[in-house]
């Protein structure tokens, strides 16, 4: 269900009339040599497409329409080789509604001292040219991202490759579906906002949906379906039966296959993407979804548990952008709750009631039956492992009432000290930078959830960069800040941001 498109990204180079035949000849033979070397690279997720160098107005404004209209074109790559005159891109950039990286680069690594002459510095004359067109940007307030470097080296690709998964979140942000299975849970505040002003902003279409209609679909999984499905489990994790009758732990376990797929079959035919639960409201369900949403989150759908409806979308667009990477280590829902504060080893435990996702899992993951403190259910099925270490990203969309605002935080996923044999859940274990008590200060003072979206394979500044794409406030929590300057941040984004 994660298949997205094959997407592409198109590489345009500016330059202008002026330079004569010879030069602009060269311009499109660099320009291809470039995109051919990206390609070749290995270092990019998505394939570069070489277009016709832009000289004109019209063919600028042209060229920027067919990207907008082309379906598989999730942005385009701009390099100035020459001078371009930046009035001439006004239109086509107006124009413009997909994600743009300007690539500062040069054809040539070195400045040839024996031989450059005035041709030579006319034709490659990016620091001139790209300052032009950079201009422009700043003068129309537009996103785009710049990548300066030269366009061999692995850092600069390894950027445009970051910077090609965020414009995939951007655009297929506008794709994303949500399926709400009964409210958000009562009286909390930080799960809820507007859903009118998201699907503005975000492009999320947020429905309800009764849960008994959920229900009906659950309960009309064939048998057959279901016993194959935990053939699939039995085979596949380890039962921790702990003192529970194996016939009847089995058959707890086939409630939550006949959810996983039932639920897969509803979104599928309704053609949604993320979904949300809420332990309070469950009809007719047996059981809480626990293994059913863990495997289903592992499948590429969002997940928000009590409702909570930004986070499932976020984390569908987390899973976006980590699709197909190599050596991937998960993206989950996740929740903060509870602290170890002995000096030196400070950190928080990462969990949920059940739904943590097993892509982020570390070694074997394991079936659990525990009775739930709340919901009033049977006994749910869960997975149960810890997750692995490294660093991580951790972010969590808010509304303000006037507007969103994203609190990206990096993190330090670690070890507990100790085994933690009573606790039938999955966890994690982190240490929010710059430290616990900074961090958890300039979380709580920005108004940060106690659900989070979580990713060991995105950077801080992919998902501040797609805060920009989105028009919305990103703040960072990370080795840099100190609480004085944070504070500082937070008041001038409410007049930067606020209406
Ligand atoms: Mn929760």
């Amino acid at each position: 269900m994660l298949n997205i498109k094959k997407y592409q990204f198109w590489f345009c180079t500016g330059s202008q009339d002026l330079y004569g035949e010879e030069c602009l000849s060269h311009v499109a033979e660099h320009s291809q040599k470039i995109v051919e070397a990206l390609n070749h690279s290995g270092n990019l997720p998505f394939e570069v497409v070489w277009k016709p160098t832009l000289v004109t107005n019209e063919l600028i404004r042209g060229t920027f329409n067919e990207a907008n209209i082309d379906e598989n074109c999730a942005g385009v790559i701009t390099w100035m080789h020459t001078f371009s005159p930046a009035k001439s891109w006004i239109h086509g950039l107006q124009e413009f509604r997909k994600p743009l990286l300007h690539l500062h680069t040069q054809f040539n690594r070195e400045i040839p001292y024996d031989s450059i002459d005035m041709d030579f510095m006319n034709e490659n004359q990016a620091a001139h040219g790209d300052r032009e067109y950079g201009h422009i940007f700043s003068r129309l307030g537009m996103e785009r991202k710049v990548v300066v470097g030269f366009w061999e080296d692995e850092d600069v690709q390894r950027e445009i490759a970051a910077w090609m998964r965020t414009a995939v979140g951007v655009v297929e942000s506008r794709h994303v579906r949500v399926m709400r299975v009964a409210d958000n849970m009562r009286n909390v505040a930080v799960t809820e906002g507007d859903k009118v002003e998201a699907q503005i902003k975000f492009g999320w279409e947020v429905d309800a949906y009764p849960v008994n209609e959920i229900a009906e679909a659950v309960s009309a999984v064939q048998k057959g379906d279901v016993d194959a499905l935990v053939e699939e489990y039995y085979d596949q994790y380890e039962i921790l039966l702990e003192g529970r009758d194996e016939k009847d732990f089995r058959e707890h376990v086939a409630v939550q296959a006949a959810i996983e797929i039932g639920f897969e079959r509803f979104l599928e035919e309704k053609n949604y993407h993320a979904l949300v639960t809420h332990f309070g409201d469950l009809g007719a369900l047996k059981q809480l979804p626990g293994l059913a949403v863990q495997r289903l989150m592992e499948k590429g759908y969002g997940f928000g548990a009590e409702g909570d409806w930004k986070t499932a979308a976020m984390v569908r667009i987390m899973k976006i952008m980590t699709q197909g990477m190599k050596d991937s280590k998960g993206t989950s829902f996740m929740e903060d709750y509870t602290y170890n504060l002995v000096p030196g080893k400070e950190g928080i435990l990462q969990s949920h009631m059940l739904e943590v996702c097993p892509s982020i899992a570390q070694g074997a993951i394991s079936i659990k039956e525990q009775p739930l403190s709340m919901g009033g259910r049977e006994d749910p099925a869960r997975l149960v492992f810890t997750s692995k270490t490294g660093p991580a990203v951790a972010v969590s969309l808010i509304d303000l009432g006037d507007r969103f605002r994203l609190i990206i935080n990096k993190v330090e996923c670690k070890n507990v000290e100790k085994p933690m044999p009573k606790l039938p859940v999955a966890t994690a274990f982190w240490t929010p930078q710059p430290d616990l008590k900074t961090g958890a200060q300039a979380w709580i003072l920005a108004g940060g959830a106690h659900h989070t979206a979580f990713s060991y394979d995105l950077t801080a500044e992919q998902m501040g960069d797609w805060a920009e794409a989105m028009g919305i406030e990103a703040v960072y929590i990370d080795k840099d800040t100190t609480i004085r300057q944070f504070k500082n941040e937070l008041r001038w984004n409410s007049m930067a941001f606020g209406k």
